[in-house]
């Protein structure tokens, strides 16, 4: 048996030669940090930490030089910014007595695993909506991908049900621009179909077996099995 972790899983799923490589490398070399991504996500916890409500209003920890000194940022911090302003400002019609409870996550960049399943991941945001219910957001720095993104919120909103038996409604997936932000409502389609990935790639790994069929391979390896004559 093996763990296996969200970033496993999808990259795993787009090439499982690609990450059996990345694997490899891993154990013998320094990985470059996905730096931009990084720092995205410094920001957020900055942001989370720092933000007040006060008065009824919310105040930013934000000044013009922080957006000078992290110019390659910007444009995704002022996204979430607007964001949460939109945010506080939906959740103040609400009239609801935990107005701050609904505004603050309740998970930032939280570690969360199944030990009984050896299923893991870092989630980026976890909020609540009010009543039972929970929403994944997931944040993404790169362009836009959905359907493997929907593979990863799924993907934690299995494991948050199962062990922290939130019901999680609603999921959604931040890029740099706040017009690409994507809302996924989550339905019994989406969650078999990621749970069934998550059964062929852990078995495949543990079995250490690196195919799975033509459309999951990337251009590359896929022209050196043809090559090979292996497909
Ligand atoms: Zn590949």
């Amino acid at each position: 048996m093996v763990w296996i972790s969200k970033s496993d899983v999808i990259s795993f799923w787009s090439c499982p030669l690609c990450w059996k490589e990345s694997k490899e490398e891993q154990i013998q070399e320094f990985v470059f940090p996905m730096w931009v991504g990084s720092m995205v996500h410094d920001f957020h916890n900055f942001f989370w930490k720092g933000v007040r409500l006060e008065s009824g209003e919310v105040q930013l920890p934000l000044t013009p030089d922080y957006f000078m000194k992290n110019k390659l940022v910007s444009k995704y911090i002022l996204n979430l910014v607007m964001m949460e302003l939109n945010r506080w400002e939906e959740i103040k019609k609400l009239n609801n007595i935990d107005i701050e409870k609904l505004f603050y996550p309740t998970f930032i960049e939280k570690r969360i695993e199944v030990s009984s399943e050896e299923l893991k991941g870092i989630v980026d945001r976890v909020e609540w909506i009010g009543e039972k219910n929970y929403r994944i957001v997931e944040l993404k720095t790169g362009r836009c991908y959905l359907d493997k993104h929907i593979l990863e919120i799924s993907f934690y909103k299995h494991i948050l049900e199962k062990k922290y038996k939130m019901n999680i409604t609603e999921g959604r997936i931040d890029y740099p621009t706040l017009m690409e932000t994507k809302s996924i409502i989550f339905n019994d389609e989406i969650m078999n179909r990621t749970m069934d990935i998550v059964k062929i790639v852990k078995s495949k790994i543990e079995h250490n077996d690196f195919f799975i069929s033509d459309e999951n391979l990337c251009e590359e390896h896929y022209k050196e099995l043809k090559e090979k004559g292996v497909i």
